[in-house]
């Protein structure tokens, strides 16, 4: 017979040891030098299409 856990590992004990590989991805936001709103960080930003102060995308004005 194989090793076998004595004690059931408690909810808390079993989250705080998953706490260490399991974490939860948090998209890492940084505010656009251009345009100011928020967007992914090493990415282009989708409001303005630049990226490192270069126009990459052409975007569309939808003006409302
Ligand atoms: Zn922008």
């Amino acid at each position: 017979m194989g090793a076998l856990p004595k004690r059931r590992i408690s909810r808390t004990r079993q989250a705080r040891r998953r706490a260490h590989y399991l974490k939860l991805e948090m998209p890492h936001m940084v505010r656009c030098p251009q345009c100011k709103t928020l967007r992914l960080a090493h990415t282009v930003c989708p409001a303005c299409g630049t990226y490192k102060g270069i126009e990459v995308l052409e975007i569309e004005d939808n003006a409302e």
